[in-house]
């Protein structure tokens, strides 16, 4: 077992050069796969993740479809190669419930009654992880959603927050995930102002959520503008094609 190392260091930066409220180095692209619908990939720091839409598309078996709205499927998986030692390909407790969470996030987030007796499959695949997986795998299968020309209330952003040595954090990285005093991710809908998933492991005082809450909607919007960005510059490249 290795030791807590600082978090914190002498000169109030992260491990990673950081300060506590700056989020880490974001890339993402859409329309990345040929066969899926739609495509996205979303880099967050060293957290790298594929996601693929499929659908809506009529539903098998047909008798699990339902009348009134679209059915989500959705997978959160890990690859072999994304940590550092070799994960067991076959589906976790974790994953499964990352799945479940994942889920619940995107279907607040789709117009899921306007595709009655369809089907709807997110696949998200973790390439690397570094911390932040849920989020990252989150944004990606909302901005591969938009891809595949999905009506959505709104772009999901998302970071999460913490406590490391006792300062709110924002953007977690690993050692901060692993031995940090509290690791709360925040996913929302930016201009609608609704939250699409807020989870809390560890501890923090009333006062330290309302400033780690300000935090994560300070990041959130300088994601939610890449996001944007990101849509925009692809329908920019079709049009001039
Ligand atoms: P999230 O990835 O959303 O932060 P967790 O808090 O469960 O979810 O995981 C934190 C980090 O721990 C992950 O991002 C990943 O870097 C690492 N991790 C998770 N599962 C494994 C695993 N099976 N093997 C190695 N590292 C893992």
């Amino acid at each position: 077992q290795i030791q807590k190392p600082k978090l914190i260091l002498d000169n109030g930066l992260r491990l990673d050069g950081r300060r506590p409220d700056e989020l880490r180095p974001m890339k993402m692209e859409v329309g990345v796969l040929k066969n899926a619908d739609g495509s996205a990939i979303v880099e967050v720091g060293n957290t790298k993740i594929l996601a693929a839409v499929y659908g809506p598309r009529e539903m098998h078996p047909r008798h699990l479809a339902l009348p009134n709205r679209a059915v989500l499927r959705v997978r959160y998986h890990m690859t072999p190669f994304s940590t550092d030692e070799r994960k067991n390909p076959a589906p976790s407790r974790r994953e499964i419930e990352l799945s479940k969470v994942i889920r619940e996030a995107l279907e607040s987030q789709i117009l899921v009654e306007q595709f009655p007796r369809t089907s709807i499959d997110v696949f998200m695949e973790v390439l690397q992880a570094d911390a932040g997986t849920r989020l990252a795998s989150l944004m990606a299968a909302s901005l591969a959603v938009v891809d595949a020309g999905i009506p959505v209330r709104d772009l999901i952003a998302a970071v999460a927050v913490g406590k490391a040595d006792g300062v709110v954090v924002l953007d977690l990285n690993e050692p901060e995930d692993m031995w940090g005093e509290a690791d709360m991710p925040v996913a929302m809908m930016p201009s609608i102002g609704q939250i699409n998933l807020l989870q809390l492991n560890g501890n923090m005082t009333p006062e330290e959520f309302r400033q780690g809450m300000e935090l994560a909607m300070k990041g959130i919007n300088i994601i939610y503008n890449l996001e944007k960005e990101t849509l925009k510059n692809k329908y920019a490249e079709l049009k001039e094609e």
